[in-house]
């Protein structure tokens, strides 16, 4: 498929003598400690970073990130397996050819920004494209360009030694950026930096990825750093990649005890969104019923309120259980003169952490909607508590925050008016 930018398979690198050999004895289920003095820092990593992307390799110190990046842009040699970038196998090509692909293909960002002390700072962002052989004109127009897009604007004629070390590091971000290549490989770029610049440069990364649409594939240690940018997260542990998937994925499925131990710690309030905990609404009601329907549905269910959308299910307002019984002893036949649109839907992508306030609010469990505003689901107060208390599957069902009108007053409206199936 063409919107895969880099497929790894099967790829294994060995430290130290024998390592053929030990790829042999893992692949026949060796354990790490059996390889005698060999060691396997990657062991059977596969995967595909699809296009724009931020794929997150997350693990402990030593679980083998840094080697497995390093073998994306042939920086390590792998002991077996395969890399494609863009298609093209990197597998056994020559070091001009390899050179050429990190020049144009996979850029990198290191740690440590590795910037040129005596270049300024718009000639440490041209470097890259120096190097890439483009004339002087057309380098600085582009590095000036990404140089604005990181906030460096109006730094350009600066020396490395005159930023801060957040400051540096947009330089270094920005090299990378200018360089334009299908990939952006990122070694625990912000781990150096202290943590308030660090989550501006985390939400500086997302900015930017929303609209360059970068391919990045981004090492961390810090869990909640890869649940915060991370489209996609592979886990590593011992080598191994443990687990692949979202961010919500990873949370609320863990592969195995370790991920799910890994995972305790989190923010689940920033990872989880209002799709990943809202529920089927128990019952809505379109906007052409009767009051008699909506009342009969509320008591059906026993609720005190209920949305009302349209026929293609976005949110018109909401009812509540007294105001349509009002409108049955009335005789009236819509369901109009109840409604209250002051809903306070919020979009299914809505963190946890922002729907708190709605969701106190709302007089009914939160509406959420998606793109086309059409309602997908309710998240009732209960859910959300339970969720953030770690416990997601505590709630089930969508219970209103009024308590509903006794059955027994319903049903005697409902019964002394004798009109029917006005639904
Ligand atoms: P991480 O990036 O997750 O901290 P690394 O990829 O640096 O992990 O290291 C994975 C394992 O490989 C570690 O056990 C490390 O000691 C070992 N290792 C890394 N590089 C080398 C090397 N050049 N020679 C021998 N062992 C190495």
């Amino acid at each position: 498929m063409n919107d895969i930018v880099l497929k790894a398979e099967g790829l294994y690198k060995v430290f130290g003598r024998g390592a053929d050999d030990a790829v042999k004895k893992l692949r026949n289920g060796a354990s790490r400690d059996e390889l005698g003095g060999a060691t396997a820092a990657v062991i059977d990593a596969s995967f595909e970073v699809k296009k724009g992307e931020i794929f997150v390799v997350m693990g402990l110190s030593g679980s083998g990130k840094s080697t497995l990046i390093r073998m994306l842009n042939g920086l390590h040699p792998q002991t077996a397996g395969t890399v494609e970038v863009g298609g093209d196998s990197i597998t056994g090509v020559s070091p001009a050819k390899l050179r050429e692909i990190r020049r144009h293909r996979i850029s990198m960002v290191f740690q440590h920004f590795a910037l040129l002390p005596h270049r300024t700072v718009i000639d440490n962002v041209a470097y890259g494209l120096e190097i890439q052989g483009i004339d002087k004109a057309e380098r600085l127009k582009r590095a000036a360009k990404v140089t604005e897009i990181v906030g460096l604007g109006g730094w350009e004629e600066k020396y490395p030694s005159e930023l801060s070390g957040g400051m540096q590091q947009r330089v270094g971000l920005a090299r990378a950026l200018a360089a334009d290549t299908d990939v952006l490989l990122m070694d625990e770029a912000f781990s150096a930096l202290d943590p308030l610049i660090r989550r501006e440069m985390q939400d500086q990364l997302l900015e930017l990825q929303q609209e360059l649409g970068k391919t990045i594939i981004f090492i961390t240690h810090d869990l909640n750093e890869a649940m915060y940018i991370g489209d996609r997260i592979a886990v590593m542990r011992d080598g191994r990649i443990v687990q692949i998937g979202s961010p919500e994925d990873i949370l609320t499925n863990p592969a195995n005890d370790y991920v799910e131990q890994f995972v305790q710690d989190v923010d689940r309030s920033r990872v989880l969104t209002a799709e990943s905990v809202m529920r089927k609404p128990r019952v809505t009601v379109h906007e052409g019923s009767g009051p008699r329907a909506a009342l009969a549905a509320m008591r059906e269910h026993e609720i005190s309120a209920l949305y009302v959308t349209k026929r293609d299910r976005t949110i018109v307002g909401w009812v509540r259980d007294r105001d349509v019984l009002d409108l049955v002893r009335k005789g009236e036949k819509s369901l109009t003169p109840a409604i209250q649109s002051d809903h306070g839907a919020v979009s299914k992508d809505t963190p946890l952490v922002d729907i708190f306030i709605p969701s106190l609010e709302a007089a009914l469990a939160l509406a959420v909607t998606d793109e086309r505003d059409r309602l997908v689901g309710v998240v009732p107060r209960v859910t959300l508590l339970a969720t953030l208390g770690g416990e997601p599957e505590a709630a089930t069902s969508a219970e209103p925050v009024i308590e509903p009108l006794p059955t027994d007053v319903v049903d005697k409206v409902l019964g002394a008016s004798s009109t029917k199936g006005d639904a």
